[in-house]
């Protein structure tokens, strides 16, 4: 932390003008830069902080860059950065990464300065992949199998079969608490070990994993969140105002783990390499869809098997949710529909109870209950677009051609890669 009054005057407390500083200061260390500043502002107006994770030394730390940067301040750096990175970047794919980095930030400011933009508009200009939906064909069609899996469980109808078979497996309170940071927190040593036998000896590179810490939290617009922590740990927040399905929990661990997994690498090749953004992580960029993507696909990376019946349902309802959950953010952010209509839909579609449609409904509505802008609204698509447009073909295709080690040299080991906007040129070679 740095006292109050000294981050403002940041660029000239050396006696040196901010502008010359700027000039001398190469283009990857003012991209730290400004992530925090950018940080600064999303936290001001969303209550949310661009920067997911920070491993780089304390001179550049998030916490310590200017907090009063305008919208109109910000956007001209990440244009004067743009350019910089553009002239001065030779590395083709490192220098893609991060101009699509900016891009990406010059669509969050703007959106958050209050601009009007289409809901559309920000999703593509964040993520690099279109706002698309699914047509109600598809629901119905994820539902009749849902109806043929579920035939012989007990309730009148779907919608109660699927109410049931969730109350079965529901946690909550204590017994949620004791699972999380007992049984989780086990499971997920398992979690690591696997990625070790079956990924890294692939690679054959090691790197150092200091583990995840399991908690519970409460009051966020989330259920789940990996805060990764410098020095190859992290920290696995639960939000345990919600209920949990112990099915779906266990899913949860293999998605978590691997974001654990792919920001060790990154902490261990900013070591090695000395490149001082990939110390940084920010949200609201490519980089998100394929990271959701890979942590979606972690169980396939795995090789862990359909499962049991059991598990074949929660799979299915799990992605009957992840689409509807699209639906319904399209909905309230680009079709004007009421909160209302969404947790209707959210029941009748994604065949949700009440409290986890309205739990869903804080993700992805376009206001928080305080009426900042919610940071999460356009994060939605980043899931199932990451896995099915992007990871998942590229690694069934790498499995089919015998290419899995260089498959996941590429992505653990080349963090470029690991873009909406690079990962097609990333894998030119397969
Ligand atoms: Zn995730």
């Amino acid at each position: 932390m740095f006292p109050p009054g000294i981050t403002c005057e940041i660029g000239s407390f050396l006696g040196t003008p901010l502008s010359v500083q700027l000039i001398h200061m190469n283009p990857f260390e003012r991209y730290v830069q400004l992530c925090g500043e950018i940080g600064h502002y999303t936290e001001c107006i969303t209550g949310a902080n661009l920067v997911d994770a920070y491993t780089g030394p304390d001179k550049f730390s998030p916490e310590g860059q200017k907090r009063d940067c305008d919208a109109p301040t910000l956007l001209h750096e990440i244009g004067i950065l743009h350019d910089r990175i553009s002239a001065e970047v030779d590395d083709e794919l490192r220098q893609q990464y991060l101009l699509g980095e900016l891009d990406s930030f010059w669509t969050t400011v703007r959106w958050l300065s209050g601009e009007p933009m289409l809901y559309s508009d920000i999703v593509e200009g964040m993520f690099n992949i279109p706002m698309r939906g699914f047509h109600e064909r598809e629901i119905t069609h994820l539902l009749e199998d849902l109806e043929d899996k579920l035939q012989s469980y007990p309730g009148e109808d779907l919608f109660e079969r699927v109410h049931l078979f969730t109350q079965q497996g529901k946690v909550l309170g204590e017994e949620l608490k004791t699972m999380i940071e007992i049984d989780l927190q086990q499971k997920s040593k398992n979690v690591g070990e696997l990625f070790k036998e079956r990924i890294f000896t692939l690679m054959g590179r090691e790197v150092t994993d200091n583990g995840v810490e399991y908690r519970c939290v409460s009051d966020k617009p989330w259920s789940g969140y990996n805060w990764y922590q410098r020095g190859f740990k992290s920290l696995n927040e639960f939000n345990v105002d919600r209920s949990f399905n112990k099915d779906t929990l266990a899913s949860v661990i293999y998605h978590e783990y691997e974001h654990h997994v792919s920001n060790l690498w990154r902490e261990r090749l900013y070591h090695d390499t000395g490149n001082i953004e990939l110390s940084i992580v920010p949200m609201h960029t490519g980089r998100c869809v394929i990271s959701e993507g890979t942590a979606d696909t972690a169980r396939d990376f795995l090789g862990i098997a359909e499962g049991d019946e059991r598990t074949q349902i929660v799979n299915t309802l799990s992605v009957l949710r992840r689409m509807t959950s699209i639906n319904a953010a399209i909905m309230l952010n680009a079709e004007n529909k009421t909160r209302e209509d969404a947790i209707s839909y959210m029941i009748e579609r994604g065949l949700r109870d009440a409290d986890s449609a309205k739990g869903s409904i804080a993700f992805i509505q376009p206001f928080q209950s305080d009426e900042r802008p919610n940071f999460y609204a356009p994060y939605v698509f980043t899931y199932f677009f990451g896995r099915t447009d992007f990871v998942l073909p590229t690694f069934q295709k790498a499995k089919q051609e015998d290419q899995l080690p260089e498959f996941y040299r590429t992505i653990y080991l080349n963090p470029y890669t690991g873009s909406s906007l690079t990962w097609g040129q990333a894998f030119e070679w397969l």
